[in-house]
């Protein structure tokens, strides 16, 4: 029962009580096969444990993947209006516990509370929308070619999905491909990452709670090489979606691809937003902080690179490092604060990384660039917001994704060297342009090598039934969100009924 949950038993420590997550497999709470389990730490004060997870292995990969098939006979022949009603049912409720799921998100992940309400907010919207395609789901019928025959395409559930999920956005990405799969009539397998576990099992929770049947949605939790893989290897998942890094997604793609799975990989991303002379540089600069600094960089569409053209550089880039120096760094339970901690030490150590190979390929740090560690910080893992200036297009700061909150400001000529510098890198998930000129807007919304453009906005801020997704390393050509999420859950199948009474010869039965 989903509410054992409520009982699962809990640890007792010296000052908390600690719950224990179990994995959910039949609409069961069952230990993992390894009795191995993990702890979910609040990356702001990593005194804290958020819970305690399974660590998981293959033989809890295969029950859960048992449980789904056996779930898909029933579940796919469930009217998808029907499969609909409890989604909408699920939307209502998460509205509820918008506000329970958003302070556990913060605790586990560090996004500041504003963004975690975002994004509890964008699972709710996806299940409004995918409650919608419930009812839709359309396909083509057209004539056919002989006479007295009919002809329509209509869309079939592939199976069972598995769905791999990094930390960033904990609701929202598991929304975006839970919803779909399960409205389009497939059972799903999902491993959640394993910094951010608690948000998975909040959404499912809410899911079984409104009537999603037992084995419909799985959880498995634990780490990438233990779970991942062999969901990618399993022989019965006949669908794997994965958000995460291109260098994961591209081991991935290569697996799935020996079992002929669909395989959906949003991966990388290195975004810029370009500045022009025109710009209303008011608007470019808050758009920027947000965009840079938002979710601490740890965005794949976060504004990573700044290319703004000469004749305003100089007063951009004092602006813009005067405020970045004002954002105010802390835990995001505090509604005052502006951007959290990194997800964990490795992260850090990354981001600091970074900040040694910008320094020692001569770009300029303007501001930031250190760890914070002493008061309040001194248990969690956060860092200055950090920008660089003078960066060459070339240099390793300027091409490669840090994931954190770190700025590489670029000068441009103009339009066309602007768009050159943009594209002129392996990613291609955001992008961004500000100026007041229709032509050149439009140019940009052409030339820019990304899966989505913004005008007079910065990078990031997707809406969920638009297409979500990236060009050349930022992914594999499918898309989430909108109907593009429809189209992947769902295999196209061509039905043709001839009512002639005779046998009728496409192609070759036609008036001379
Ligand atoms: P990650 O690639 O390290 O992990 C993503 C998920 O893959 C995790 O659940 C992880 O456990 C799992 N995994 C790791 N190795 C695996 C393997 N060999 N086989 C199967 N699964 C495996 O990424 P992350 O650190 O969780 O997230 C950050 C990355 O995600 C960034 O690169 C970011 O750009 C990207 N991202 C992309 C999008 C997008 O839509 N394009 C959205 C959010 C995040």
């Amino acid at each position: 029962m989903a509410t054992d949950i409520l009982t699962a038993p809990t640890i007792v420590g010296t000052a908390t009580r600690t719950r224990v997550y179990k994995n959910f497999i039949d609409g069961e709470w069952v230990e993992a096969s390894t009795g191995e389990t993990f702890e979910d730490r609040n990356p702001a004060d990593t005194r804290e444990v958020v819970g305690i997870f399974q660590k998981s292995a293959k033989a809890d990969v295969d029950a859960a993947v048992d449980a789904a098939k056996r779930a898909f006979s029933k579940w796919r022949l469930v009217p998808a209006p029907r499969r609909a009603e409890i989604v909408y049912r699920a939307a209502e409720m998460l509205i509820e516990r918008k506000e329970e799921y958003s302070r556990d998100m913060t605790r586990e992940m560090g996004k500041i509370l504003k963004e975690t309400r975002g994004d509890v907010q964008e699972a709710i919207d996806t299940a409004y929308y995918m409650a919608g395609e419930g009812r839709r789901m359309f396909g083509p019928t057209t004539p056919s070619e002989l006479p007295n025959k009919f002809a329509m395409a209509v869309r079939q559930p592939l199976g069972v999905c598995g769905l791999i999920t990094p930390w960033n956005f904990p609701m929202a990405i598991p929304s975006w491909k839970l919803l779909p799969a399960i409205i389009c009539g497939n059972t799903c397998v999902i491993k959640p990452a394993q910094d951010t576990p608690l948000s998975t099992f909040n959404f499912v929770r809410t899911l079984t709670d409104a009537g999603v049947p037992r084995g419909v949605i799985n959880i498995v939790t634990g780490f990438g090489g233990r779970v991942g893989s062999p969901m990618t290897e399993h022989p019965d998942i006949r669908a794997i979606s994965l958000t995460g890094s291109t260098d994961v997604g591209r081991t991935v793609g290569t697996t799935a691809a020996k079992t002929f799975k669909h395989c959906s990989l949003e991966l990388g991303g290195k975004n810029p937003m370009i500045v022009l002379d025109d710009a209303n540089l008011d608007l470019a600069i808050e758009g920027g902080l947000w965009g840079g600094f938002g979710t601490t960089g740890q965005r794949c569409t976060a504004t990573s690179r700044i290319i703004v053209q000469k004749g305003v550089y100089s007063e951009f880039v004092e602006r813009y490092v005067e405020r970045a120096k004002t954002l105010r760094v802390g835990n995001g339970l505090d509604e005052t604060i502006e951007m959290g901690p990194a997800i964990n030490a490795g992260q850090l150590q990354t981001d600091l990384g970074y900040v040694e190979i910008g320094r020692s390929e001569g770009a300029k740090l303007k501001c930031g660039g250190n760890r914070l560690d002493k008061g309040d910080y001194q248990h969690g893992f956060f860092m200055e917001p950090t920008v660089f200036i003078d960066v060459d297009p070339k240099m390793r700061i300027a091409q490669e994704e840090i994931f954190g909150p770190v700025v590489s400001i670029i000068a441009c000529e103009n339009l066309e060297h602007a768009i050159e510098i943009a594209n002129n890198i392996q990613y291609g998930l955001s992008s961004s342009l500000y100026t007041r000129d229709v032509n050149k807007a439009f140019a940009a919304m052409r030339d820019l090598q990304a899966g989505i453009t913004y005008v007079n906005a910065p990078t990031i801020g997707a809406e969920v039934h638009l297409p979500f997704g990236g060009v050349k390393a930022t992914g594999n050509g499918h898309r989430e969100g909108g109907i593009g999420a429809i189209d992947f859950y769902t295999e196209w199948k061509s039905v043709y009924v001839d009512y002639s009474d005779r046998l009728q010869k496409a192609q070759i039965d036609r008036p001379e």
